[in-house]
């Protein structure tokens, strides 16, 4: 027996990673002997002498690597959500080795061979249509990795995707070593004016864990610093904290991103153009619902037009309000926070203040929980003791109707030092049923700031719709019922995977939902009905100001990639020019800019693909029509047709017609207008 926890069976309860048994320096090993083990099972399957069968080929490869596929989703996880030095080092060191391995794989010929010949028998092998979506996977997967070229061709593709991967790593950890150094320390009354609360305690508690306990600290995570743009009266301070956290990967020195961008690029390019493509983007929505950059960009300058007229407005009421209180400065991008919240009192008398005592975690995960009960009738027991990653981690086992074992949910919500920005679900097990009945280990990993010990955590709307957000891929991946784990859950086309977490979204600001769930921290009330209803009347104010927040980042993302050349890129001034050409308001910043834009440079998988919330958009705010039209927003037929088209389905079925089986019809984009406030 081996002494490398990673490596023996896992004996934990529902097989979780043994995390208490971990170090950083198991996984050295674990990589090595995994990667080698897969190698031996792939190459059996490509060497063995028998005509290639969907059974000895398809489902034999995905039977193969299965403990490899274990020890990457821990340690990706851990590097994500908890990772340290050693992690770090161990990830700069074995992304090129996985890419490398995956390369040797893709780019076996007799491998290759096997499948394209399946590939041209597809119709006569008595395929069922779960089967038949599997092989087109490998086809394509093999195709699209470089599978068809010649050797040339091949070798260069194995170096530029081991770069790549090194690139990607070096991106992230960049970013996450800007946003870890960079602490705002509030020392006097003066640098703490205009803070409610809320924000006083969770910068107090940021302080302790950063290790200036009893001071006040601000961190770039996006739920301490944009309550901070929105409440201090500070203004230099504002500033100082904005430039901070839109210049991460873009300050002097070891963390600047600018020519770990320019590389990817070019690489990028030059991989679309092996392959036979225009630009990386031709080549990325060649496998989308989109499929082409047209029809991206279509969509997106439909959006654009109407968000800017719209955010121009919104600024010349900030502009006018500052003016009230006797400022006259211009509306700069660190003020439009600050005014926009005192323009919301002004006109819906709402204040975040007022809000965030009845939105409290606990009842916000209850609330998502309850959702999912009265939609799909799933239950959740939380769990105590499992052993979980970090003591903050909370576990939930998932039943269905009739009490039986779903998966198991885990529950990751407060910043920290060690975790990656952003919000995101993952899975450390996906489901399938190659194997038997394999249920899923889903988490959710968020980034609140948390709230003092023995007090409730209280968020904002937005954090509350994160949490939906997040919850909605969760759920897409515990309810999912394939057989493959190719297609399993989330594994569907980009463009196509945020419709479950965002259609999820609606059900949070339901009236129903809300005034059960939304009750305050310290009485137990329910909010007041007059405060949900302009919590609600609310919603889509300041919504030209977030559409092009993120409208002028996906374009940007669309336009880096269909440059067929990308050469030496002056990524600072190709922003400027790029954001000049369509009009970005001097006010507003991208949602993500170039140096710290993590879903297109930490790795691949929303590169050319930022729009893809906005197509899921077209979908999610037409799909919810379904209940509203029902009557009913927990519709048990229209809950019925959704689990079994979108949230079961996995990547099995074509999602265009998927969506269609579901609703009765394609999507219209005149929803998402109306959702965001726009006239259609
Ligand atoms: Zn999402």
């Amino acid at each position: 027996m081996t002494a490398n926890p990673l490596l023996a069976d896992w004996t934990t309860p529902f097989e979780l990673p043994p995390f208490s048994d971990i170090d950083p320096e198991h996984f050295e090993e674990a990589f090595v002997t995994a990667m080698a083990e897969a190698r031996a099972e792939s190459d059996a399957i490509a060497d063995q002498l028998a005509e290639p069968t969907f059974e000895n080929t398809i489902v034999a490869l995905e039977g193969s690597g299965k403990r490899l596929t274990k020890v990457a989703r821990t340690f990706f996880n851990l590097s994500s959500a908890n990772t340290n030095e050693a992690l770090q080092a161990i990830e700069r060191d074995v992304a090129p080795k996985l890419a490398k391995h995956s390369s040797d794989m893709l780019l076996n010929e007799k491998l290759y061979a096997r499948i394209a010949a399946l590939w041209d028998q597809r119709n006569s092998l008595g395929l069922n249509s779960e089967d038949s979506k599997v092989l087109e996977r490998y086809h394509k997967m093999f195709q699209r990795a470089g599978a068809g070229l010649d050797e040339t061709g091949k070798s260069r593709m194995a170096d530029i995707s081991q770069r790549l991967a090194t690139l990607g790593t070096q991106f992230s950890q960049n970013i996450l070593k800007d946003e870890s150094d960079y602490q705002l320390v509030l020392e006097t009354e003066e640098d703490r004016a205009g803070l409610p609360d809320f924000l006083l305690t969770a910068a107090a508690e940021a302080a302790k864990e950063r290790g200036v306990d009893g001071k006040h600290v601000i961190t770039l995570s996006r739920s301490s610093i944009e309550p901070f743009l929105q409440f201090s009266t500070n203004r230099s301070l504002r500033e100082e904290a904005f430039r901070a956290w839109s210049a991460r990967g873009e300050r002097d020195g070891k963390t600047n991103n600018r020519d770990i961008i320019a590389e990817t690029l070019a690489l990028r390019a030059e991989k679309a153009d092996l392959l036979g493509f225009d630009s990386f983007a031709a080549f990325k929505l060649d496998d989308s619902m989109a499929k082409k950059p047209d029809n991206v960009r279509e969509l997106l300058t439909r959006v654009w037009e109407p968000a800017v007229a719209q955010a121009r407005e919104e600024q010349a009421k900030l502009a006018e309000m500052a003016a009230e209180t006797g400022e006259n400065h211009p509306i700069e991008a660190w003020d439009w926070r600050y005014y926009s919240e005192k323009v919301r009192k002004a006109e819906h008398d709402l204040d975040e203040t007022e809000l965030k005592p009845y939105l409290q975690l606990d009842n916000m995960i209850a609330a998502a929980f309850e959702t999912a009960t009265r939609l799909f009738g799933l239950t959740f027991k939380e769990l105590d003791g499992l052993p979980v990653y970090h003591p903050d981690v909370r576990a939930f086992e998932v039943l269905d109707r009739s009490g039986k074992h779903v998966g198991l949910f885990l529950g990751d919500y407060f910043a920290r030092p060690s975790k990656r920005s952003g919000a995101w679900m993952s899975a450390f097990r996906s489901q399938h049923k190659i194997d038997g009945e394999i249920s899923p280990i889903i988490v959710n990993v968020m980034n609140f700031s948390k709230g003092a010990p023995g007090e409730a955590t209280l968020l904002t709307f937005d954090d509350a719709r994160t949490l939906f957000h997040e919850f909605g891929h969760a759920l897409h991946g515990l309810l999912s019922d394939v057989t493959y784990p190719m297609i399993s859950g989330t594994s569907v086309v980009r463009d196509f995977v945020e419709l479950p977490s965002q259609l999820y979204e609606h059900w949070l600001s339901e009236p129903e939902v809300l005034s059960k769930f939304a009750t305050h921290y310290k009485t137990g009330d329910a909010m007041p009905p007059e405060l949900l209803e302009k919590l609600l009347a609310a919603t889509n104010f300041n919504q030209g100001f977030a559409t092009v927040e993120y409208t002028s980042s996906a374009l940007i993302d669309l336009e880096l990639h269909l440059l067929e050349d990308p050469g030496d890129l002056d990524i600072a001034t190709f922003e400027k020019t790029e954001l000049d050409k369509i009009g970005m308001p001097a006010a507003i910043t991208m949602r993500h800019r170039i140096p710290h834009f993590q879903h297109v440079f930490s790795g691949d998988a929303y590169s050319a693909g930022y729009y893809s919330y906005m197509w899921s958009e077209v979908m999610d705010a037409d799909a919810f029509g379904a209940f509203e039209e029902a009557g009913d927003i927990f519709d048990p037929e229209a809950a019925e047709r959704l689990l079994t088209h979108i949230y079961s389905a996995g990547g099995h079925p074509d999602p265009a017609e998927t969506y269609k089986a579901f609703r009765g019809r394609a999507p219209e984009i005149d929803a998402l207008l109306k959702k965001r406030g726009f006239a259609a």
